[in-house]
C-alpha cells in the first residue's frame, strides 16, 4: 500500500498517513463525478447558491479546526491560517451572489431574429493543487467551477491530505450531493491516467512550472483545456520618491508572509540607486526583528517552511547565488533543530544570470537589485522568465501607474502588495502560466461559450 505521509514541518515528526487510492478506485470516483454532473447541471443558480452560502458557513464554523490542520501539515502561522479560511468563505459568497450575473446570456445584434452567447457547464474538471494555501487554492478553483454547473475532482499535494479530506467533508456538510466535489488521494504519477479518462473534460493546475509543463502536455495530447497557475518571481520597484518606512514594511511582510511561500509574494526588490543603501539598511533591520518561531504561537511572524526538502533546496539556491557574486546581507544559515526552519535572508547586488535573480525562491529569501534609474528598473523587472504579479512603491501615484503599465505581469499594484480578490482576475503570463481564476474571467474558463442563432 502506498501512503501520503504527513510530517509536521515545525518538529520533523510524522503526524499522520493517508492510504493512496488505486487507479481503478480513482477512475470509479471520476465516473461518479460525471454521473453527478448530469444532475447538477440541471439545477438553477439559486439552488447552487444556497449550498454555496452553506459552504461559507461551514468554513467559518470549522475555521479553528481547519486552521490548526493547515498549520500542522504545512507550517503556516495560525493567524494566517485563520485568515485563509475567512477568504474561502468570502469566495463562496462572492460566487453564490454573482454567478447568475457573471454567466448571464449576452445578446448580440446580428441579422438573426435572435442571437446571443450563452455559457454552459462542461463536465468534470480535474484540479491538481499545491500545499501553500491548502484550503484557499482548492476553493478558488472549485467554487466557480461548481457554481457554473461542473463537478470537480481534486489531486491535492501529498503533504496536505488532511486538508484535502476536510474540504470534501465541508462540501458534504454544506449539502452538496455526492460526486460534486471529490478528493482523490492519488500520487502525481497517477495523474496521467485520470487526465486521459474520457470523463475528464478539463484540467487546472496550480504549482511549479515543471509540474505545469508535464500536466499541460498530457492534457494537450488529449485535447483537454487547461488553466495553469504557476510560479513567479514578482518584481517590486522601489522608486526614489518612495516612503521608505512604508516600502520596507511592505517588503518585510511581502517576503515573510506564509513563511515566504506565496506565489504572488514580492520576491525581487528593484531599488533605485539614490535610495538603495538606505532601503537595504531599513529592510535588514526589519527582517532581522521579525520573529521566527512555532507556527502555533500567536506572536510568531513566520514559521518553518512546509517541507525539509524545500528548505534544503532554498539553502542551495542561496549558496549558489553567493558563489555567483551575490552579497549575503542577512541570514543564509540552516538553524539547528528538527524543524524545517530557514531564517529571513537577504541577498543583495543581484544581476541577471544569478540564481536568485533568474529563478523563483519559494521561501523567506529576498533578492535586492540596484537600478540606475526608472527605465533600468523596468528593464530589470521584465528581464524574467515569469510574469505573475508585480508592484511599484512610489510617492507619486501617477508615476507609479505609468511604470505599472509597463510591467510584464498578470497584475501590477501600486503602493500595495499584490493580493487576490474575487472581483479581479488572477493569473500570469510567460512561465507563470495562462488562463485566469476569480472574477467573471475565471468562471468563464470552464464553460462552453456557445453561440445561439435563431432565424
Ligand atoms: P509542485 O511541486 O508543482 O506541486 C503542485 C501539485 O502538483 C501537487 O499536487 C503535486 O503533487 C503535483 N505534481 C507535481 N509534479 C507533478 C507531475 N509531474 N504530474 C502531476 N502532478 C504533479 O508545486 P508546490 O511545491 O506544491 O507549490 C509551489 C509552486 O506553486 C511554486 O512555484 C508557486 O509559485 C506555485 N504556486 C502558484 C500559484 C499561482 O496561483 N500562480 C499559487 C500557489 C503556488 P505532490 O505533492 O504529490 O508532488
Amino acid at each position: 500500500m502506498d501512503y501520503a505521509e504527513i510530517i509536521d514541518p515545525a518538529t520533523g515528526e510524522k503526524v499522520a498517513q493517508y492510504a493512496r487510492i488505486s487507479d481503478e478506485t480513482a477512475l470509479e470516483k471520476v465516473r461518479q463525478a460525471n454521473s453527478a454532473f448530469k444532475l447538477w447541471k440541471e439545477n438553477s443558480y439559486e439552488e447552487r447558491a444556497a449550498m454555496m452560502h452553506k459552504l461559507a458557513e461551514v468554513m467559518e464554523e470549522k475555521k479553528e479546526d481547519y486552521a490548526q490542520l493547515a498549520t500542522l501539515e504545512m507550517g503556516k502561522t495560525i493567524g494566517q491560517a485563520r485568515k485563509e479560511l475567512e477568504k474561502c468563505a468570502l469566495i463562496c459568497r462572492y460566487y453564490a451572489d454573482n454567478t447568475k450575473k457573471l454567466l448571464a446570456n449576452e445578446k448580440v445584434e446580428t441579422e438573426a431574429a435572435k442571437s446571443y452567447v450563452t455559457f454552459q457547464s462542461i463536465g468534470v474538471i480535474l484540479a491538481v493543487m499545491p500545499w501553500n494555501f491548502p484550503f484557499y487554492q482548492v476553493i478558488r478553483f472549485a467554487v466557480p467551477a461548481i457554481m457554473a454547473g461542473n463537478t470537480g475532482v481534486l489531486k491535492h499535494a501529498s503533504n496536505v491530505q488532511g486538508c484535502a479530506g476536510a474540504l470534501e467533508n465541508a462540501f458534504t456538510q454544506a449539502g452538496f450531493p455526492k460526486g460534486i466535489f471529490t478528493n482523490l488521494n492519488i500520487g502525481s504519477k497517477q495523474v496521467k491516467k485520470i487526465i486521459e479518462d474520457e470523463n475528464i473534460v478539463a484540467v487546472t493546475l496550480t504549482g511549479s512550472d515543471p509540474a505545469g509543463r508535464s500536466v499541460a502536455s498530457i492534457a494537450g495530447q488529449n485535447l483537454k483545456k487547461t488553466v495553469m497557475e504557476l510560479g513567479g518571481s514578482d518584481a517590486y520597484i522601489i522608486l526614489d520618491d518612495a516612503d521608505l518606512e512604508r516600502a520596507t514594511d511592505l517588503a518585510t511582510y511581502g517576503r515573510l508572509q506564509n513563511n515566504g511561500q506565496t506565489c504572488i509574494a514580492a520576491k525581487r526588490f528593484i531599488v533605485l540607486d539614490a535610495i538603495y543603501d538606505d532601503f537595504l539598511d531599513r529592510f535588514s533591520e526589519k527582517m532581522k526583528k521579525a520573529k521566527m518561531g512555532k507556527p502555533t504561537d500567536e506572536d510568531t511572524y513566520y514559521g518553518p517552511m512546509a517541507r525539509h526538502d524545500l528548505r534544503d533546496e532554498i539553502h542551495e539556491q542561496v549558496q549558489k547565488t553567493i558563489s555567483q557574486g551575490g552579497r549575503l546581507v542577512l541570514g543564509g544559515n540552516i538553524p539547528e533543530g528538527n524543524g524545517a526552519y530557514y531564517p529571513a535572508t537577504i541577498l543583495a547586488d543581484l544581476k541577471p544570470g544569478m540564481e536568485a535573480f533568474d529563478v523563483e525562491l519559494f521561501g523567506p529569501v529576498a533578492s535586492v537589485i540596484k537600478a540606475k534609474d526608472e527605465a533600468h528598473a523596468i528593464e530589470l523587472a521584465n528581464n524574467s522568465q515569469y510574469g505573475l504579479g508585480s508592484g511599484v512603491i512610489t510617492g507619486n501615484t501617477e508615476r507609479g501607474e505609468k511604470v505599472a503599465l509597463q510591467l510584464e505581469a498578470g497584475s501590477s499594484f501600486v503602493n500595495k502588495l499584490v493580493v487576490s480578490d474575487p472581483r479581479l482576475p488572477f493569473g500570469g503570463i510567460k512561465n507563470s502560466g495562462y488562463g485566469r481564476e476569480l472574477s467573471g474571467y475565471g468562471i468563464r474558463e470552464f464553460v462552453n461559450t456557445k453561440s445561439v442563432w435563431i432565424d
